[in-house]
């Protein structure tokens, strides 16, 4: 018998297939051959020598010539700042200028590493560059969504080895941020609560969906999780912006979002993998019904037609097994 649940965060349904649910051990063989990366690589234009290839940045943290990140202005920006917020009618149709902005982080100056196999401080300093871009960038005129997100391996869509992540701040609320809100606020309104502390309360009761847990924040797989072993990771104090991550939560991010991206590095052999941190729209900061996250979702499957025609994921993957197998992975 499969089983239907319902998440009470994203208000979508999954079919969790349990008749075919697969063992956690057998997602290894998803894990394809990989290759082995140099330290360096003198055409990379995110490798330290190259910096005048990438133009236009806009943080670098550590001294001039040892920087630890840097930020840049993506070269094939999908949205620029340089336009404008205007919209225009063309018949029954609407369309915008592509004003927004489009940065590159490097998360290190080294080729072939990434945040498993960092130390604490390393990843720190890239929680510290995500903050920095979003808080410069969410007062601008106009930015009304800021998304900041991490593509690693071909199936996840990265186009670059190098280590590094995205932040892409657009002129309208993307509709799935808008659905999120949606649902927060329906569930602030009928029972009082922001959905995310409840959410986090029952799971800390629950235990079986837990992967770590430090001081500020709370690791595990949601109850209706869409596909297998996606993982959530929740600050445990109500905060509605990302923009709002005090310094000693960053300290504790730094350890949980490693630790947990070590247990499926060396639990799942490495996989394919993006990672989103969900935040409100920026303009709508201090409600009590919204609440950033960060959320992990590795590429061990491909979504079929069924998904495509529904917008409903089959999860061949219990949670609850997923996440007691992650439980007993090691981290450093
Ligand atoms: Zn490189
Ligand atoms: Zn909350």
């Amino acid at each position: 018998m499969s089983e239907l649940r319902y998440n009470i965060v994203t208000r979508e349904w999954v079919i969790i297939a349990t008749e075919r649910a697969k063992r956690p051990k057998d997602f290894l063989k998803a894990a394809k051959e990989k290759k082995i990366l140099p330290e360096y690589k003198q055409d990379c234009p995110f490798c330290p020598g190259n910096e005048s290839k990438t133009p236009g940045e806009t943080l670098r943290l550590g001294d001039e010539k040892n920087w630890k990140v840097r930020s840049v202005y993506n070269l094939f920006g999908a949205l620029s700042p340089k336009d404008k917020p205007q919209r225009e009618n063309n018949g029954i149709y609407l369309s915008m200028h592509g004003f927004g902005n489009h940065e590159v982080i490097i998360e290190h100056p080294c080729h072939n590493t990434m945040i498993p196999l960092m130390s604490n401080e390393e990843v720190e300093d890239i929680i510290r560059a995500y903050k920095n871009r979003y808080v410069s960038m969410q007062d601008d005129e106009g930015i009304e969504a800021i998304i900041i997100f991490k593509n690693h391996g071909p199936s996840a869509g990265t186009s670059l080895e190098h280590p590094h992540s995205q932040l892409v701040a657009t002129p309208i609320v993307p509709p799935q941020i808008r659905s999120r809100v949606s649902a927060a606020m329906g569930y602030f309104d009928s029972t009082g609560y922001c959905v995310f502390c409840k959410t986090l309360e029952e799971e800390l009761k629950a235990k079986s969906r837990i992967v770590f847990e430090t001081d500020k924040f709370v690791s595990f797989m949601p109850y209706a999780s869409n596909v297998p072993f996606m993982t959530w990771i929740f600050p445990r104090r109500h905060v509605p912006s990302f923009s709002g991550i005090s310094d000693g939560e960053i300290k504790d991010l730094a350890i949980n979002l490693k630790s947990t991206l070590q247990k499926l590095y060396f639990g799942l052999d490495n996989p394919d993998f993006n990672y989103t941190i969900r935040s409100m729209p920026v303009k709508e900061g201090g409600t009590e019904y919204l609440h950033w996250y960060l959320s992990i979702i590795p590429r061990l499957t491909q979504p079929a037609g069924f998904e495509l025609g529904s917008g409903m994921f089959i999860n061949t993957a219990l949670p609850e097994e997923s996440a007691e197998f992650l439980r007993q992975v090691k981290s450093h």
